[in-house]
């Protein structure tokens, strides 16, 4: 069976930026499963998984237009400290929280000021060439019931 659309795809993956530092793996753990064509995965994944099948294994590059997006200098910016739970034990370069009236974001701390935190809004992986290594574990049609909540159910996917 090849991967399409409303497939569920089982892979292992290692991620490696540009100059080949390794980001993230899921070689330590169970391979992920998505329900494929639903937009589980950044777009340059979700092409290069289309009309594989289980056994097959490939490196792709995405740009940063199929993966997380540019970087936009526009989406730093200063924060008082009091926004943030843990604005004490932060320093430059850390991933943290930030809830405000749109919801929770993941930003990136830039500076550390006495009462206010220049932070980057931009997803961490963004304006990143991304190099995945996917090898595809298992490939089977989507139950009615997963189609149904839009995930996987099962080993690599939700369970309840
Ligand atoms: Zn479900």
């Amino acid at each position: 069976m090849q991967v399409a659309k409303d497939t569920v795809v089982s892979f292992h993956y290692t991620l490696t930026d540009a100059d080949g530092n390794r980001i993230d793996s899921s070689r330590e753990s169970e391979p992920l499963a998505i329900l494929h064509g639903h937009g589980a995965l950044i777009a340059g994944v979700e092409k290069a998984l289309e009309g594989r099948a289980a056994g097959e294994q490939f490196v792709v590059s995405v740009p940063p237009e199929e993966g997380y997006g540019l970087r936009d200098e526009g989406r730093t910016q200063r924060v008082p400290k009091k926004y943030f739970k843990d604005g004490d034990r932060l320093k430059p370069g850390m991933v943290t929280v930030l809830q405000s009236q749109q919801g929770v974001h993941q930003v990136t701390v830039i500076k550390v000021g006495a009462t206010v935190i220049d932070i980057d809004a931009n997803h961490p992986l963004a304006g990143k060439t991304l190099s995945f290594d996917i090898e595809i574990t298992a490939v089977r049609e989507a139950s009615p019931e997963e189609l149904a909540h839009g995930h996987v159910h099962g080993p690599g996917g939700h369970h309840h």
